[in-house]
């Protein structure tokens, strides 16, 4: 059941009409386990030529249509994978001073970069003017009055566009979901005469557009469709008052089949010509997009060795050297990854066994999943969590003073 490195694509979970165009992602080859068998574990090993694909596909499908797409780089900044976006020409979604700084140093265009986070400090506001970025994604009234002091202080104009919680359910875990009125992000839509009244006021800001973010790892196209009607209802808003709306900004959010690590990648395709046919898009206006996930989940995965193999009387443990210390998800979100035995005898075993994969941390979440349906394992074997490429590294701490993993590269 595990890896088989010719699996075909699974048919029935993806709705892409061109058959022929799809990638199939063969990360997991035997020559790549001869690799791995001699290098010290836990690493992530990250396949560029899968995220060069990635890259690709979510180039042709938003040039088409004249889209831009900043990649978020929150979901990874590890600088070999920023190096290889930023050279396909996408911008930069930021969501702190640092990452500002680091899209500029790797070669993101400045008048590409957009910042959000509902609390930018003053220094991280000041970098951002300094840097001359593309737009400040303002999450608050008090926010606007701030920027604007500072941007005065310098003398300079800020380009604003304001975030707004449009009250969409993203049909998703509800701890990735951000665009619902409980949650902290963005602006309420009661909330913005009082935007309005604050942009009137503030000499020192340029309103550019309107943004959203409602949630990440969203499958469900449909939630798109709701999220362009609110889209078209919050710019005849801002029209009707008098504002000129620039900017389209739509946010991020387009997840990946984590149950099926080998099959296709996102669906760029079909994501971006829903907002091609359901957003009221007027003459000069800009369509902005900030996809994270999407472009580089599939491109990594986390590589483990079984450290003991613990058989109960109810339950068997493989106890990894890989713990919530470098993959966080399903201890934090209650994620999925899928998990393979990739090592050669389980290849030929006959026996299938049930295992809770586990950390070594000292904190019983520290569990990858339980009732994993593997071969029979044994200690020195090679675990693979596939789809880590996504808030997978970047989430790694030092926790119980452990090392942080290091990455392997296809070339
Ligand atoms: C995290 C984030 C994104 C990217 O989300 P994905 O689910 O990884 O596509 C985009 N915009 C903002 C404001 C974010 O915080």
């Amino acid at each position: 059941m595990i890896f088989i490195a010719d699996r075909k694509p699974n048919g029935h979970h993806n709705n892409k009409t061109n058959k022929e165009n799809r990638t199939h992602i063969n990360m997991i080859s035997t020559a790549n386990i001869d690799k791995f068998k001699d290098l010290e574990t836990p690493f992530y090993y990250y396949d560029l030529d899968v995220l060069r694909q990635t890259l690709n596909a979510c180039r042709d499908a938003s040039v088409k249509h004249g889209f831009h797409v900043h990649y978020a780089l929150k979901a990874n900044f590890n600088p070999r994978v920023l190096d290889i976006i930023q050279s396909y020409g996408f911008g930069a979604d930021c969501v702190s001073g640092n990452e500002v700084k680091a899209a500029i140093a790797h070669g993101f265009d400045k008048g590409k970069v957009v910042f959000a986070g509902v609390g930018k400090s003053d220094r991280e506001i000041n970098l951002a003017l300094d840097a001359d970025i593309f737009c400040f994604n303002v999450e608050s009234v008090q926010e606007l009055h701030i920027i604007n002091e500072l941007a005065a202080a310098k003398n300079k104009k800020a380009n604003v566009a304001i975030r707004i919680n449009p009250n969409v359910d993203a049909h998703t875990h509800h701890f990735i979901t951000t665009g619902l009125d409980e949650n902290k992000f963005g602006i309420n839509i009661w909330q913005l005469p009082d935007v309005a009244a604050a942009l009137r006021q503030c000499s020192n800001l340029q309103f550019l557009g309107i943004h959203f973010h409602i949630g990440s790892q969203i499958t469900d196209l449909e939630v798109y469709k709701s999220l362009c009607t609110r889209i078209n209802e919050m710019q005849d808003w801002f029209t009707d008052h008098g504002f000129e709306v620039k900017v389209l900004n739509a946010g991020g959010g387009l997840g990946v089949d984590y149950h099926h690590p080998d099959n296709d990648i996102a669906d760029f395709e079909n994501y971006f010509q829903v907002f091609k046919n359901f957003l009221n898009v007027k003459p000069g206006q800009e369509v902005h997009f900030e996809l994270g996930r999407a472009l580089v989940a599939q491109s990594a995965a986390l590589i483990s060795r079984v450290l003991y193999v613990k058989n109960g009387l109810k339950k068997n443990f493989l106890i990894l050297d890989a713990g919530m210390t470098e993959l966080i998800r399903p201890m934090l979100y209650q994620a999925y990854h899928q998990i393979e035995n990739v090592s050669q005898n389980a290849k030929s075993s006959t026996t299938n066994l049930k295992y809770d994969v586990v950390g070594p941390i000292c904190e019983s979440t520290d569990c990858f999943q339980k009732d994993v349906d593997l071969p029979e394992s044994f200690r020195g074997d090679i675990i693979a969590v596939r789809t880590a490429g996504a808030y997978g590294e970047v989430m790694a701490s030092g926790y119980n003073l452990r090392d942080i993993v290091g990455s392997v590269y296809s070339e």
